[in-house]
């Protein structure tokens, strides 16, 4: 199976553990964080994807502002830098140890994080990454911090 996310997702992703708008969002994003975990790979797409699904019925349909698309924008030429790889609409991902290792440390430092300008989620983010992503939930295996 594939997860479908948009381009900014792929930054959310790194920070998500198991906060989000609504029970019915968390829950699905939960879903989608053990999917990826267990290795699907990842097919970028436009506009709302399998994260925004449980949103689509709510009144304000966030998911379709502009402001949402641009954060997209954003996000895929960020990581299209890093990885110097399509992160575009159309691009397949395999969500590995090395990618997320890569990801997690400009993440850190903040070269890949221009779409997160004015998001509401941006203080538990860094705080997040300033621990060293602690508790996230997309955790493939070989990625968890060795045991005692
Ligand atoms: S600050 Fe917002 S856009 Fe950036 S990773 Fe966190 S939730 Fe996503």
């Amino acid at each position: 199976m594939t997860v479908r996310l948009r381009p900014h997702h792929l930054l959310c992703m790194l920070t998500f553990v198991g906060k989000g708008y609504t029970e019915a969002f968390t829950e699905n994003y939960i879903r989608i964080a053990a999917r990826l975990s267990a290795g699907e790979d990842i097919l970028v797409v436009e506009g709302p994807d399998d994260i925004c699904a449980p949103m689509l019925g709510e009144a304000d349909m966030y998911c379709l502002n502009e402001s949402v698309a641009d954060r997209d924008i954003k996000a895929s030429k960020a990581v299209e830098a890093l990885l110097a790889a399509a992160a575009g609409p159309g691009a397949s991902i395999w969500l590995n140890v090395t990618f997320l290792q890569r990801m997690r440390a400009a993440f850190g430092d903040g070269s890949i994080r221009e779409a997160c300008q004015r998001c509401e989620w941006s203080p538990l983010c860094t705080g997040i990454a300033a621990s060293g992503f602690d508790g996230v939930l997309v955790e493939p295996r070989g990625c968890q911090p060795a045991q005692g």
